[in-house]
C-alpha cells in the first residue's frame, strides 16, 4: 500500500501492493539515451515492467523483487542514478524546467542546489525546490516549497504561497536557498512553506519582485512533442521503444531530446486528449489499501468524455494520493464500491455512495454529461 508520510526513493523502496515501489530521482529529470534503455531493462528484469512517471519529474518502478534489490541499486549506482546515502536522496527534491537548454543557468543553479543539499538541512520529505529558469514561468502549478523564477526584472527566490520574491544573483541564489531551507528545518513541525506562509509565519526573505505571470500547461505543452502516459502510467517497452534521451515533467509527461525510433500506442501525442482529464491513483491490485482497480474504470469513461470538459478523479481510497486537490467530479474507492462527490476532494463527503462501475458510466453518460 502506499504509506501516509513515506516518501519512496531508490535507497529507501516502499513496500507496495505489487512488490516494492522503488523512486529514481534523475539529476535535473533529464535521461540520456543509455539510461532510458537501461531503465527500461531494469524495470523488466528487476520489477513487474510498470513504470509511473510522478508529479515531480521523477520515474518509480513498481513490482520490484526485493532478494534482487542489491543488484539493482548496484546498476543504477553505475549509470548515475543512485545518490550517496538515504537522507541526501530524501533532500534532492528539485524539478529543473524542461525548456532551458542543457548548460544554461537552470544547469549551474540545480548543480550548486545539489551540491548544497548533499550536507543537509534536514527537512521534511515532501519539502522541494523549482528551477523555473526557461524563457517562460511554467512551473508555478508543480509542488515546491522555494522557487528560484526568471522574472523579467531578473532572478528570484520566492517563498510557495507569497507573491514576490527576492533578487538573487546566480552566483549566490543556490547559497540562498539554501539558508531559506535551513530556516524552515528551525521552524518546530513545519511540512510545507505554504502552510507556514498561511499562518502568517514568513521567511526571512526580502519582498522585492512581484512572481512573474504564469503559462497555462494547456498552452505550453501543445507548443513541444510532449509524449503523455495516461494516469502517468507506462511501461518498459514503452520506454524501451522511444530510444532517444528524455526530459521528465511534472505534467505526467516525457518531452524526447530526439526523434523517438518507436512511440507505441501507450503514449498519448494529443495533450487535449480526453483521457487526460482523467486522474486515477494506483488503485488495486498495486495498492493493498485500494478496494477497487481504479484505472479500469478510468478506462471505461475515457471514451464517454466529451473533447473538452472538467476534471475527474479516481481514488482507490480516501487519501486521494494521485490528486489531493478538488476535481469537478471525484470518484473514490470503499469496500469495493465508489462514492461520488462533487466539486471537491477524495476525502469530502459524497454524493451518491456504494456505486459501482456501471452504474458510473451510466450515470457519465446520462445526468452529468453536461458536466463533464
Ligand atoms: S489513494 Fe490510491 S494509491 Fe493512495 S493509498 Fe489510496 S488506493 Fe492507494
Amino acid at each position: 500500500m502506499t504509506r501516509r508520510g513515506w516518501c519512496p526513493g531508490a535507497l529507501r523502496p516502499m513496500p507496495a501492493g505489487d512488490g516494492l515501489l522503488l523512486r529514481i530521482r534523475p539529476h535535473g529529470g533529464r535521461l540520456s539515451q543509455s539510461q532510458v534503455a537501461l531503465i527500461a531493462d531494469l524495470a523488466s528484469e528487476y520489477g513487474n515492467g510498470q513504470i509511473d512517471l510522478g508529479s515531480r519529474a521523477n520515474l518509480q518502478l513498481r513490482g520490484v523483487r526485493e532478494a534482487r534489490l542489491p543488484e539493482l541499486q548496484a546498476a543504477l549506482a553505475e549509470a548515475d542514478l543512485l545518490d550517496g546515502d538515504q537522507a541526501a536522496e530524501a533532500r534532492r527534491n528539485i524539478i529543473l524546467t524542461p525548456f532551458e537548454a542543457e548548460g544554461a543557468l537552470g544547469s549551474d543553479l540545480l548543480s550548486a542546489l545539489e551540491t548544497g543539499l548533499r550536507r543537509g538541512p534536514d527537512l521534511p520529505a515532501k519539502f522541494g525546490f523549482a528551477i523555473d529558469t526557461g524563457p517562460f514561468s511554467a512551473l508555478q502549478d508543480a509542488s515546491a516549497d522555494l522557487r528560484l523564477e526568471q522574472s523579467p526584472e531578473g532572478l528570484i527566490l520566492r517563498a510557495d504561497g507569497m507573491e514576490r520574491g527576492e533578487a538573487v544573483k546566480p552566483q549566490t541564489a543556490a547559497r540562498r536557498a539554501l539558508q531559506i531551507a535551513d530556516w524552515f528545518s528551525r521552524q518546530s513541525g513545519a511540512r510545507r512553506m505554504r502552510d507556514l506562509v498561511a499562518r502568517g509565519q514568513l521567511p526571512p526573505l526580502r519582498q522585492e519582485i512581484a512572481k512573474p505571470d504564469p503559462v497555462p500547461p494547456a498552452v505550453f505543452l501543445r507548443r513541444e512533442p510532449f509524449l503523455f502516459a495516461a494516469f502517468g502510467a507506462s511501461t518498459a517497452a514503452a520506454l524501451a521503444g522511444l530510444d532517444t534521451g528524455l526530459r521528465l515533467t511534472p505534467w505526467r509527461a516525457v518531452l524526447p531530446e530526439g526523434l523517438p525510433k518507436e512511440v507505441t500506442a501507450d503514449w498519448l501525442c494529443d495533450p487535449a486528449s480526453p483521457v487526460l482529464r482523467i486522474s486515477a491513483c494506483t488503485g488495486a491490485p498495486g495498492c493493498s489499501a485500494a478496494s477497487v482497480a481504479t484505472r479500469d474504470l478510468a478506462r471505461a469513461l475515457a471514451p464517454l468524455l466529451p473533447k473538452e470538459g472538467a476534471q475527474i478523479h479516481i481514488s482507490g481510497c480516501a487519501r486521494g494520493c494521485a490528486h489531493p486537490g478538488p476535481a469537478a467530479l471525484t470518484l473514490t474507492g470503499r469496500e469495493g464500491c465508489f462514492d461520488l462527490i462533487e466539486n471537491a476532494k477524495a476525502s469530502d463527503p459524497a454524493r451518491r455512495q456504494g456505486l459501482e462501475a456501471d452504474e458510473i458510466t451510466e450515470l457519465i453518460r446520462g445526468p452529468y454529461a453536461a458536466q463533464l
